[in-house]
C-alpha cells in the first residue's frame, strides 16, 4: 500500500499527539507551527488517568511526567479558608505539569517517531479534498490535513463548521512562582492541589514540578481590577488575606485568558479533520482539554489505520468518539456555574458537590475513560 500522508496545522497538545499517532502507524507526517519555536501559554496542566493513557501510548509519558508531582489530593476552601470539600484521586493517576515539559515531550516523540515539524509556517486556508495553502503562497496536497490550530482556527472556519462559539463570563490569569525550601521537601509526598474561594474570585493553588508552583487566579470577565496584566498583588492579597505570603511570591506578569466554549457541526469536512480547542474549547472547570484534545487525536489515528477511506474513517470516528468529549463540555460548563452565586448559596453547592456520588462520577468520569488505542 501507498504511504498516506499528513499535514499537521498547530503543534500544541492536539496536533503534536496526533502527529506521534499517525507517524506511529506509518503515515508520513508533517507538521505546521506558525510560531517560531514551539511553546505553549497557560504555565501548568493538570493531566488525568485517560491523559497519562494516551502519553503511555504515543511514547511521551516518561518525559512529560518527569519531575511532576502527583496531585493526589484536591481541596476547595470556602471565603473563611474552611475545606468544604476533600477529594482523593485513588488508582488513577494524576499529574500537575509544566506545561512545556510535556510539549516538549510529544515533540520529541513524534520527532523519533519520523514525523516533521516546520516552524514559522503559518496556514491559511484548507480544502475538503484536502489541499492545504500556506501564508507563503504555497499549495500542499494530503490524504489527510488535521486542523488542531486552537479556538481561534481559520482552517475550521473557513470549512463552515461552528455550530456554536461563545465565550463564557469568567477568566483566569495563569503563571508560575518558585517553590520554597518546604514546598520543595513536601514534593516526597506528592501534591494537594488547593482551590481557594473569595467572593467570584479564586485562587488554585498547584505544585507542579521539583521547583516551581502553578497558579492560576479565575476571575469574572468583568472584573477589571482582578485581570489586571501584571496581577496587581495588593488587591488580590486583600481579597485574600490568608494567602498574603503567596500571593507576595508572584513576580511573572502572568497572562490572563477568556474561557470559551465551541461546538461543531461536525468534526470533519472530507479529509479534513478538526481537533482540539478547534473543535471542542471548553472552560478549564475539570481540566480535561487538553485530556480530550490527546485522546481524539489519538482515536483519529485508530480509526485511520482500521478504514483506508479517509472520509469514512472519520464520520465512524467522531460517531464512536465525540460522546465522551460532549459529556466533558457539559461538566465543564455546568461547573463554571457558581462563579455568578452568591457565596452562601456557592459553599453549601461546593459541599454536596463534593459529597454527591453523581455529581462525582459525572466531574470523574473523562479521568476515568479508557482511551480508544490505549
Ligand atoms: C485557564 C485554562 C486552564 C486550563 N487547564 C487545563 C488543564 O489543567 N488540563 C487540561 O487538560 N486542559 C486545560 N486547559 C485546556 C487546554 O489548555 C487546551 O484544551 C489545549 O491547550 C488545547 O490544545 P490544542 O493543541 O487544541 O490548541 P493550542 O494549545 O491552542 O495549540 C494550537 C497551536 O496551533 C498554532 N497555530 C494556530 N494557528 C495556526 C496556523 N494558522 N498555522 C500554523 N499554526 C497555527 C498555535 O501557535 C499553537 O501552537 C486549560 C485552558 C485554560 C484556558
Amino acid at each position: 500500500m501507498v504511504r498516506r500522508h499528513a499535514e499537521i496545522v498547530g503543534a500544541g497538545f492536539a496536533g503534536l499527539t496526533a502527529a506521534c499517532a499517525l507517524a506511529q502507524r506509518g503515515w508520513s507526517v508533517r507538521v505546521h507551527e506558525r510560531a517560531d519555536r514551539l511553546r505553549t501559554t497557560g504555565a501548568g496542566i493538570y493531566i488525568y488517568e485517560n491523559g497519562m493513557r494516551v502519553l503511555e501510548a504515543v511514547g511521551a509519558y516518561a518525559a512529560a511526567t518527569h519531575g511532576a508531582p502527583f496531585a493526589h489530593t484536591r481541596e476547595v476552601r470556602d471565603d473563611q479558608n474552611r475545606a468544604v470539600s476533600v477529594h482523593r484521586w485513588q488508582g488513577s493517576r494524576v499529574f500537575s505539569i509544566v506545561r512545556q515539559t510535556v510539549i516538549n515531550a510529544l515533540a520529541e516523540s513524534a520527532t523519533l517517531s519520523g514525523a516533521e515539524i516546520v516552524l514559522n509556517s503559518e496556514a491559511v486556508s484548507v480544502t475538503p479534498d484536502g489541499e492545504l495553502t500556506l501564508a507563503n503562497g504555497q499549495t500542499i496536497k494530503a490524504d489527510l490535513v488535521v486542523a488542531a490550530d486552537g479556538a481561534n482556527s481559520k482552517l475550521r472556519d473557513g470549512l463552515e463548521l461552528v455550530a456554536t462559539r461563545k465565550y463564557l463570563v469568567d477568566g483566569c490569569t495563569r503563571l508560575l512562582i518558585d517553590k520554597t525550601p518546604e514546598e520543595i521537601d513536601e514534593q516526597q509526598d506528592g501534591a494537594t492541589t488547593i482551590e481557594y474561594w473569595s467572593g467570584s474570585r479564586r485562587v488554585l493553588y498547584t505544585p507542579c514540578s521539583e521547583t516551581e508552583v502553578y497558579i492560576a487566579l479565575v476571575m469574572l470577565d468583568s472584573d477589571e481590577a482582578a485581570k489586571e496584566i501584571p496581577v496587581n498583588r495588593e488587591v488580590w492579597k486583600s481579597w485574600f488575606p490568608h494567602l498574603v505570603p503567596l500571593i507576595g511570591r508572584i513576580r511573572a506578569a502572568g497572562r490572563y485568558d477568556r474561557f470559551e466554549y465551541i461546538k461543531l457541526k461536525r468534526w470533519s469536512a472530507g479529509k479534513v479533520a478538526v481537533i482540539g480547542d478547534a473543535a471542542n474549547a471548553m472552560p478549564p472547570n475539570i481540566g480535561q482539554g487538553g485530556g480530550c484534545a490527546m485522546m481524539n487525536a489519538l482515536s483519529l489515528a485508530v480509526y485511520l489505520d482500521r478504514d483506508p477511506d479517509t472520509a469514512a474513517a472519520l464520520a465512524t470516528w467522531e460517531q464512536n468518539e465525540r460522546a465522551i468529549t460532549d459529556h466533558t463540555q457539559r461538566i465543564s460548563l455546568m461547573l463554571g456555574w457558581p462563579a455568578t452565586w452568591p457565596s452562601a448559596i456557592r459553599t453549601k453547592a461546593l459541599a454536596l458537590a463534593g459529597r454527591s456520588n453523581w455529581l462525582v462520577r459525572q466531574r470523574t468520569r473523562t479521568a476515568l475513560h479508557v482511551p480508544t488505542g490505549t
